[in-house]
């Protein structure tokens, strides 16, 4: 079997990777890059063109992962997709918010190639995504020659990682994965059996938790920063990303009102895309694995959100909290808008719940001080920052200890480390060598192929 790295750049960027049995083609993830535009977005599919492809696995729905499977169907028409049901749902979503998005892009930076696909491709493509269910085995080929088996992932909803048997092998690909239970979501349920080869994700590998780090006391933290921000008469506002973290802020409103923390008549906000996503995840609140089994957004919380359809803006008032995407703040997102005019109030607190890379407005605003001078749009006037900014951590991501253990008890003869900078991707590398001494380990370059 031979694993060939598709991303242009060893970096977490566009996520693609190819698995090549003597019999079988399988595609695992097709992702877009976050930061790129136009072609330098979409990872190097030229080594399989014109080759028939028997599957593709999608583990989640992020952009990283999923933003350009109509890219490859197009090519492969005789592909099947193969991904779990609340990745369907979400990522149909994603994908056709992406087309727009790619639309106004391509017209504003003349972007040729943009939209990568349309509104009636995508709806034609969908039509091949098949379900499947954790822990369910199923064939990718006709043949029968290479079995998969997803396992929950415990990233964002419906998120997986795959078990991959063919030619007497087992390979294990994590996808992102988070080993701790989130404030809604239950963290992976992964197989520990001994595998030849493991995939991982190396997001955090820079990353070192302080030692006392529990997710309930950074839950009660961010409680506690949300009754400080409104006890001022100041708002809060949450930049989050649409998928997930969204919903992780609104079950720990909803807890912290169920304890009397908050006020039930707090008015929350949502806009962008994570109405329609969080929709979604009340469509799966009986049938995934919850901390809150049965929870369900919008028919246990008030929560009112800005019309995407007629674009009404979301306006200010005191008092209340806005969890708003996007996560990073980028330009012409709602929590950007938003910002213009609620930064600058000393009364108002921003608090921050996940990653920004360094180019965004968010990144921009953890960096300053108060009072320094934010640019939220290139172009236009900037804001001065004078609100109270404070920063939590609810990654999705595995702190670098847990992947380390994980790959200890998987014990594969070789280890390919994936979905990190470079020094990330070395800490891993260097961590292994030591405990492992038997184990290769294998930083694979783009378009490099490696034999399994
Ligand atoms: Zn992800
Ligand atoms: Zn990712």
């Amino acid at each position: 079997m031979q694993f060939t790295h598709l991303g242009r750049a060893a970096e977490i960027g566009a996520n693609s990777y190819l698995l090549k049995t003597d019999k079988a083609r399988v595609v695992l993830d097709c992702g877009m890059h976050p930061k790129n535009e136009g072609m330098d977005a979409v990872p190097d599919y030229r080594s399989f063109s014109g080759e028939a492809v028997d599957s593709i696995i999608l583990t989640h729905s992020h952009l990283d992962h999923a933003g350009t499977l109509p890219v490859v169907q197009r090519e492969h028409p005789e592909a099947q997709v193969y991904m779990t049901a609340p990745t369907k749902a979400l990522t149909d979503a994603l994908l056709h918010n992406s087309t727009n998005v790619m639309s106004s892009k391509g017209m504003e930076l003349g972007i040729k190639e943009y939209p990568l696909f349309g509104h009636k491709e995508l709806e034609r493509l969908s039509k091949k995504w098949l379900e499947r269910d954790y822990k369910k085995p199923f064939y990718m080929d006709a043949e029968g020659t290479v079995k998969g088996t997803f396992y929950d992932a415990g990233h964002i909803l419906g998120s997986a990682g795959v078990m991959i048997e063919a030619e007497d092998k087992k390979v294990f690909y994590t996808g992102d994965v988070q080993f701790e239970d989130q404030t809604l979501l239950k963290g992976a349920d992964f197989p520990s059996e001994p595998v030849d080869a493991l995939i991982m994700e190396t997001t955090r590998g820079m990353y070192e938790r302080p030692a006392d780090f529990t997710r309930k006391a950074e839950e009660d933290r961010f409680i506690q920063a949300m009754v400080d921000g409104l006890k001022g008469g100041g708002s809060v506002l949450i930049p989050v990303f649409a998928m997930g973290k969204t919903q992780e802020v609104l079950t720990l409103i909803h807890l912290a009102k169920e304890r009397g923390l908050l006020a039930q008549n707090v008015p929350v906000f949502i806009g962008g895309l994570s109405t329609k996503m969080s929709y979604i995840f009340d469509e799966f609140s009986d049938s995934t694995r919850r901390t809150l089994p049965g929870f369900n957004i919008f028919e246990d919380m008030e929560v009112q959100t800005g019309s995407r359809k007629k674009r009404a803006p979301i306006t200010y008032q005191p008092g209340a909290i806005y969890a708003l995407s996007s996560g990073m703040m980028s330009p012409k997102t709602v929590s950007n808008i938003f910002a213009r005019s609620f930064i600058n109030n000393p009364g108002n607190h921003l608090l921050f719940v996940g990653y920004a890379e360094q180019t965004t407005p968010a990144f921009a605003i953890k960096s300053a001080s108060t009072g320094d001078e934010v640019e939220l749009e290139p172009g236009k006037d900037t804001v001065t920052l004078n609100c109270n900014v404070e920063v939590f951590d609810f990654s999705g991501h595995a702190p670098r200890e847990h992947l380390l253990d994980m790959a200890l008890k998987m014990q594969p003869k070789k280890t390919l480390l994936v979905h990190g900078d470079m020094p990330a991707m070395e800490w891993f590398r260097d961590q292994l060598k030591e405990k492992a001494p038997d184990m290769e380990v294998i930083i694979p370059e783009p378009g490099e192929t490696h034999e399994i």
